[in-house]
């Protein structure tokens, strides 16, 4: 039998319904001679009640009390849970982040998994109770503080444990049966995707799809754990995010064979809306000077992710340089550059929160001509204007604006076929 680690997400665990229903899922598999290691994250919207509620305290919490604070709705799922489990006669025991062994970092509010020692959660397990870990979670032990690793990283927790416990598989419970060729909220005629590579899930993740979170594929893939995202709600198979075209342990279905599917040119469509853009206007053209604005935005801590810099206008000698960064970064970078205008010599700056990103992903576009074409034609067909462009290998990657950012989505969508008659269910979930 099988070491399976499930995750089940906010939306699963909304309610005492949800998690009795949870419950069910969970005690099946281990009656089925799996063992099993739950990861859970807070109940529905719980973390950002908390966020709210801390700002009504103090606009800037600090955040090693934020941290204390957020790991709390972690705590009130995962011993709720481990009650339900044992109502139905089967044995769970729940366990806090530090309990089970997930050491980090000490960057509050992002904090980076670095080592996980899982000896607790190897001793429930072998003595045949289901293991319930909180999600989101660990301590650093420099100084035994609480820490939380970002939105969405009870997804990183669980390949994590999947990973240090040398699990079967992880599968990833949420609230819409797999990952999608779009957000079906946006498109409800996207497709689910049965097979997806972790490169490909990697560009999806950090192109804004928000049904991973991208520290959990870069472990995954580090570590070369299977991920099987699927739905809560429903026995349906979902998608497998693995490079090794194997069959992989499905809890909800013991004895069905899994079918491997050839691989699309595109995997998909995704989409941000949480970026801003800077444009530094009337930067001198000479060398140095990218070198400098950038180190200035670093130095305010913000991550940069598109850049785009014209070519200089030859009477003056300037240039506008262009980026985007998260919208939340946006202020701090526009304060700090601006305080080495004059040293730098460049006129102006300007900020935009009202972008929208969309990116077109596929493994198979590095060896198909005319994506591109077909992109920016869709996006014309539209009438969306395109801002700013950038590429990988497997991926590309505009500027529009915000407003049109679903009409874009769902005009490239259909462009590369992607569409599907079946309407795509989204079973729970508030999409805050
Ligand atoms: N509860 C945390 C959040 O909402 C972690 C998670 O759900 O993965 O970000
Ligand atoms: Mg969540």
């Amino acid at each position: 039998m099988a070491l399976i680690v499930q995750k089940y997400g906010g939306s699963s665990v909304a309610d005492a319904e949800s998690i009795k229903r949870v419950a069910k899922r969970i005690s099946e598999a281990r009656k089925a001679g799996h063992d099993v290691v739950v990861v859970v994250s807070a109940m529905g919207d719980t973390t950002d009640e908390l966020i709210d509620l801390a700002r009504q305290i103090t606009p800037i919490p600090p955040s090693r009390e934020m941290d204390i604070l957020l790991t709390a709705g972690e705590r009130i799922s995962m011993s709720l849970l481990a009650m339900a489990i044992n109502n139905l006669g089967v044995k769970a025991k729940s366990f806090t982040g530090q309990q089970a062994g997930v050491i980090t970092d000490a960057v509050h509010g992002k904090a980076r998994i670095v080592d996980v020692v899982p000896g607790r959660i190897r001793e429930t397990i072998e003595k045949g109770s289901v293991a319930i870990v909180a999600g989101f979670q660990g301590v650093t032990q420099s100084t035994n503080d609480v820490t939380t690793l970002g939105r969405g990283g009870s997804d990183t927790t669980a390949v994590a444990l999947a990973a240090g416990l040398g699990a079967d598989v992880c599968e990833i419970y949420t609230d819409v049966d797999g990952v999608f060729t779009a957000d079906p909220r946006i498109v409800p005629s996207a497709r689910k995707i049965d097979r997806i590579t972790y490169e490909e899930m990697l560009e999806m993740a950090a192109s804004g799809a928000k049904i991973l979170a991208l520290r959990c594929v870069e472990y995954a893939r580090r570590y070369d754990v299977p991920v099987h995202v699927r739905s809560s709600f429903s026995g349906a198979p979902g998608t497998l995010v693995t490079n090794t075209p194997v069959a992989v342990v499905d809890a909800a279905a013991p004895n069905e064979e899994e079918v491997v599917m050839e691989a699309p040119i595109i995997s998909g469509v995704a989409h941000d809306r949480s970026e801003a853009k800077i444009t530094v206007v009337g930067v001198p053209d000479v060398p140095g000077t990218a070198a400098r604005i950038f180190e200035v935005v670093a130095g305010a801590g913000a991550n940069i992710d598109m850049i785009v810099q014209n070519i200089s206008v030859a009477s003056t000698g300037r240039t506008d340089i262009s980026f985007t960064l998260p919208e939340e970064d946006g202020p701090i970078a526009t304060t700090a550059l601006n305080a080495v205008r004059e040293a730098i010599g460049f006129e102006s700056i300007q900020l935009d929160d009202q972008i929208g990103k969309l990116s077109l992903i596929g493994a198979g576009m590095k060896s198909h001509p005319g994506v591109s074409a077909k992109l920016f034609g869709a996006l014309r067909d539209a009438g969306v204007n395109i801002e700013m462009i950038s590429t990988s290998e497997i991926r590309i990657s505009v500027v529009t604006r915000e407003d049109n950012l679903d009409a874009a989505v769902r005009a490239v969508h259909t462009a590369f076929e992607l569409d599907t008659e079946a309407e795509a269910v989204v079973y729970g979930g508030t999409g805050r």
